[in-house]
């Protein structure tokens, strides 16, 4: 099989050896360059479940990051999830096995597009880091010995014929904690690798390596930047090369669907239902959208409002999000019903309209309890139309409609800069992230912002739990009065919009996108939103559902 191919599946597990006999801890069982594809046989279900464990911990490191957690705070939280999700402690067979399928597995997954190349590149290269930085030094030498990547040893008389100089990097002259147990490193006790300065440009940018002949002088406590660059580059060319397998990967019917899906599962909570006991009234909408929405949902609630419809998807995206924020199905179909009513007659809007949402609600076609949409599933998605408002406008707003977006919604003007560099730096999550923060001052400190940022359900749960927590346990929402006094439609529609003209195309067009083909849900067509059926996957997944 070719190092960037899908595995092969069978249906042998993993034959030999017990799977959790254990052996001493070799670095090239903790860590891998992933070089060679492994020759493995494993059941499919094996193959969902060791990439969506793999999946669960790449996720965990972009939502510790995207929440600022940095330091000993960020490795322990990071450990906790390994343990469970992906387990190295001791290299058994059967850990070695689950991180080289999980990883080839969410190569060919993270393949296709230069967006899905580029979150796999980043997170994978952390985890790497994060495991490179569980090595000793001694065990890190060895690995390096045992992964090709040869670099010359100093040898004994060079670090004495150069002690002076090498003792005024930095890292020995100016950072007395530096090394382990807290001491000093000593120049004499280091281990120095030659390199050729080109491969070590951020440690001279920092001069923090002595250089002489075009050659680094690298201590084996430095070598993990230079590491994780080798790193980086191979898995970068690795992706191209998995991308020209995609067709034979594709071919087999087996794993095509898996690994087609793979990048937009979720494996966080999953909002099917409203756990907290608050629920929300359909009259305070307009209220929560200003104050606790995401600005995805925000922008569709507001040109439903101004414009008394939205088409496919939007309807799709806004009315999955409006369930999982607890809104049920009779008073979800008056929602709809009292816009779309309007500009339509009751008769049209039952016939046309009303089925979709009980669709989604499991009571009518296949019965499958969808559930809202993910930030992953939103921002790789089919970007809005004319005439449409889906999709996430970090991502699919250019830069001057964001800007005035965000000037509406009352982010000042140095919040703005910071979060249209972070979407124009393609952070759109980062940007959401920070949307919350502004908007919700001191929020860390009081609630947990697990998920902001990941998932517009979370976005809206935490900012309730603000105001619950602001307020002394009470939401803010009004209950049960009549429609809202504070309709800001039409008032404010215009800064809301995804920066087409309007017009009318097809409302019930043809999907464009694969992920639109798959999410098709229109009355009538059977065909349920792929992947709304799954459950939520807090922590890892251990069981497969179908
Ligand atoms: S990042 Fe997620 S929650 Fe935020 S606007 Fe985009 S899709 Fe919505």
């Amino acid at each position: 099989m070719s190092p960037s191919a899908g595995m092969q599946t069978t249906t042998r597990a993993i034959h030999g050896e017990p799977s959790y006999t254990r052996v001493k801890r070799e670095p090239t069982k903790l860590l891998s360059l992933y070089n060679t594809a492994p020759e493995a046989e494993i059941t499919l279900e094996e193959f969902e479940l060791y990439a969506l464990d793999r999946l669960q911990v790449l996720r965990t490191i972009e939502s510790l990051r995207l929440r600022g957690i940095k330091g000993d705070e960020f490795k322990m939280k990071l450990e906790e999830v390994m343990a469970t999700c992906l387990p190295m402690s001791q290299g058994t067979v059967e850990e070695v096995l689950k991180d080289q399928v999980s990883h080839f597995i969410l190569r060919i997954a993270h393949c296709k597009t230069e967006d899905l190349r580029r979150w796999f590149l980043k997170h994978e290269s952390e985890l790497f880091r994060f495991r490179l930085e569980r090595l000793d030094s001694g065990e890190r030498a060895k690995f390096m010995e045992q992964s090709g990547l040869a670099y010359d040893m100093v040898s004994k008389e060079d670090v004495l014929r150069l002690k002076a100089q090498l003792q005024a990097v930095p890292i020995f002259s100016q950072q007395p904690g530096y090394g382990q147990g807290g001491h000093t490193v000593e120049v004499t006790r280091t281990q120095f690798f030659r390199i050729p300065f080109t491969q070590a440009l951020d440690l001279v940018a920092h001069r923090q390596v002595f250089l002489e002949a075009g050659f680094a002088y690298v201590p084996v406590e430095r070598l993990v930047s230079i590491i994780v660059a080798r790193f980086r580059s191979s898995l970068s060319r690795g992706l191209l090369d998995a991308f020209g397998s995609m067709p034979y990967v594709l071919a087999d019917g087996r794993i095509a669907p898996l690994v087609n899906n793979m990048a937009k599962q979720y494996t966080g909570k999953d909002f099917s239902e409203t756990k907290s006991g608050d629920t929300v009234n359909v009259n305070d909408l307009d209220m929560l959208a200003d104050r606790s929405m995401p600005l995805c949902m925000r922008v569709l609630h507001k040109n439903l409002r101004s414009e008394h419809k939205l088409k496919h998807w939007g309807r799709l995206q806004y009315g999955l999000f409006l369930k999982g924020v607890g809104i049920g199905m009779e008073d979800a179909i008056q929602f709809w019903e009292r816009e779309f009513t309007k500009i339509m007659t009751t008769d049209v809007f039952n016939k046309q309209y009303a089925y979709s949402i009980r669709h989604y609600f499991g009571k009518e076609g296949r019965r499958k309890d969808y559930t809202p949409f993910n930030c992953s599933k939103i921002i790789l998605g089919a970007g809005p139309g004319v005439g449409e408002y889906h999709g996430c406008p970090y991502r699919h707003y250019d830069e001057a409609n964001l800007n005035r977006l965000l000037e509406r919604s009352g982010v000042g003007v140095t919040e703005r800069e910071e979060m249209l560099k972070l979407s124009k730096g393609q952070h759109y999550q980062l940007a959401c992230a920070k949307h919350f923060e502004v908007s919700h001052k001191g929020a860390e400190s009081v609630i947990s912002l697990d998920g902001v940022g990941n998932h517009p359900n979370a976005f809206f749960a935490a900012s309730m739990a603000y105001y619950k927590e602001k307020n002394g346990g009470e939401t803010g929402g009004k209950r049960g009065g009549k429609e809202s006094s504070q309709s800001p439609a039409g008032s404010q529609a215009s800064g809301f919009t995804a920066g087409g003209e309007g017009g009318e195309g097809d409302d019930r067009g043809t999907p464009t996108s694969p992920m639109a083909a798959a999410m098709e849900v229109e009355a009538g067509s059977g065909h349920p939103p792929e992947g709304g059926g799954k459950g939520g996957r807090e922590g890892c997944l251990h069981r497969k559902e179908v």
